[in-house]
């Protein structure tokens, strides 16, 4: 069992509207609550896949887990919609 006084933020937020079930075992970007945290600490931080040549900043998170990083943007959508950033959905749903 997760210990909600140990999430915080939209982790929080995606616990208590997805429940904690399978929480850091499984996680599916379509069945569970996707969230997006901050990259935290040094090194390791990657280059975002989308296209926009700057470093990943942000973690997409579902039920405790990180499925994808990248850029806050394509982060931020990839929560909104489960797809990875694409110049076909940007043009969709950000125009
Ligand atoms: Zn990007």
């Amino acid at each position: 069992m997760v210990d909600l006084n140990s999430l915080k933020g939209n982790e929080l937020s995606a616990a208590m509207r997805g429940g904690t079930e399978g929480w850091g075992r499984q996680a599916s970007s379509a069945d569970n609550v996707r969230y997006s945290v901050k990259i935290t600490g040094r090194g390791r931080r990657s280059i975002c896949s989308c296209g926009c040549k700057n470093k990943a900043t942000d973690i997409g998170m579902a039920n405790g887990l990180g499925l994808t990083s990248g850029c806050e943007f394509s982060v931020a959508l990839w929560v909104r919609t489960g797809k990875i950033k694409t110049m076909e959905n940007l043009r969709r749903l950000w125009k």
